[in-house]
């Protein structure tokens, strides 16, 4: 606690000074879309996904408001029987399985893998049953799931797979074949999240759904847009979800400065890595060699009871706010108890909860404040834990 603190205090993420640098740009898009006034479906949300479709090696856009809408309108558009299974990770953001809930459909857990916290295969080779309608794999925090397995046993087995792409937007999968894939845009639907804190980040909700298919592509369309195939006439329930033209045209200049972003992240991460990597019963974030990590979260394992809230508690004392993504489980969720799942079924969720905690991590950090963070994690096991 006697370190001396870094110049500027840290931040946890640092939407005001990024925006600050993009001030001129994000005042004129909005200056234009309040001259043409066409709040709904105006000019800038197809020049939006046309570059974000062309970012993503020509995937199709298909915007709408919110990366929760985007998991129920790409649900809806495979059409499933009402109860059908919707294998989820046990450990994700509550959306993940929230949009089937909804939807009359059955999430079925499971469980994730230890090392990159993203779905196991072999815990949803054990979930599938004739019920199983889709996999709805999360890339989560920013490297991507097993896309090679899962891929491969969604096709063996006839069902969807979904990306829940909300945290890895930009990142890259290499498959064994040498092919080499945006995360979001190979399964049947890919989705994806414009909430502020996310790597490309709206100043208001939004999201987006990203396919190789054209055919998906206005099917997605029109259920994000009442159903319609022309104004007025419905040919299928859909729901209201657009993205707002105002926020199209700040994404716009949010997306020109994404791959900056994205390289900015890595090197804090990596410097993270430098820092963190010697300290006892701290495991840095592992990394799948097929996929990039876009870092959206930098989140280590702090092992031992009680442990990981010992060291928050200190760092916190220290100036290093952190965060724990995600506290509970999703099987230990009041809303989910209705799956009737028991503690002890999905342990490596259970016990992730227990153990991670992710640091802070935006474009904007400074070499300075991440060897800061690192010196806070030594001087807890040098002076608080005595070891
Ligand atoms: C943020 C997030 C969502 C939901 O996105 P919203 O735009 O907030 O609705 C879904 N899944 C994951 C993994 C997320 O991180």
């Amino acid at each position: 606690m006697r370190l001396p603190r870094p110049s500027a205090p840290i931040c946890l993420l640092d939407l005001a000074a990024e925006h600050a640098a993009l001030q001129p740009a994000l005042d004129a898009a909005v200056r234009e879309v309040l001259a043409e006034a066409a709040f709904i479906q105006g000019p800038a949300v197809g020049q939006f996904a046309a570059e974000l479709g062309a970012y993503l090696g020509k995937a199709h856009v298909v915007p709408c408001a919110s990366g929760t809408d985007a998991l129920t309108l790409a649900l809806l558009s495979l059409n499933l029987p009402a109860g059908a299974e919707v294998i989820v990770p046990a450990f994700t953001y509550v959306a993940t399985l929230e949009a089937a809930a909804l939807l009359g459909l059955r999430p079925v857990l499971a469980d994730v893998r230890p090392d990159t916290f993203n779905l196991d295969p072999a815990a949803v080779v054990a979930a599938l049953t004739p019920r199983t309608g889709a996999i709805i794999a999360v890339h989560l925090f920013g490297q991507c799931a097993d896309l090679e397995a899962l891929g491969a046993l969604a096709a063996d087995h006839g069902v969807a797979l979904i990306e829940d792409n909300a945290q890895a937007v930009g990142a890259t999968f290499q498959f064994a074949s040498g092919e080499v894939v945006h995360a979001g845009t190979v399964s049947a639907v890919g989705t994806t999240s414009f909430f502020p804190s996310k790597n490309l980040g709206a100043l208001g909700d939004g999201g987006a759904l990203l396919t190789r298919d054209p055919a998906r592509a206005a099917l997605l369309q029109q259920l994000a847009n009442h159903g319609q195939s022309q104004k007025y006439h419905h040919q299928r329930i859909g729901l209201n979800s657009r993205l707002d033209t105002l926020q199209a045209a700040l994404l716009r200049v949010k997306l020109r400065q994404l791959p900056a972003n994205t390289a900015a992240r890595q090197a804090v991460a990596a410097r993270y890595d430098g820092a963190l990597s010697g300290v006892p019963g701290l495991q840095i974030p592992a990394r799948d060699a097929r996929s990039s990590h876009v870092f959206h979260q930098y989140t280590v394992q702090v092992e031992g009871p009680g442990r990981r809230d010992a060291l928050r508690n200190y760092l916190h004392q220290c100036g290093v706010p952190t965060a724990v993504y995600y506290p509970l489980p999703a099987h230990q969720q009041p809303a989910y108890a209705y799956l009737g799942y028991r503690a002890g079924q999905f342990p490596v969720a259970e016990q992730l909860c227990e153990t991670v905690l992710s640091l802070p991590m935006h474009p904007l950090l400074t070499a300075e404040q991440v060897d800061y963070v690192g010196e806070a994690f030594n001087s807890y096991l040098i002076s608080a834990e005595r070891v």
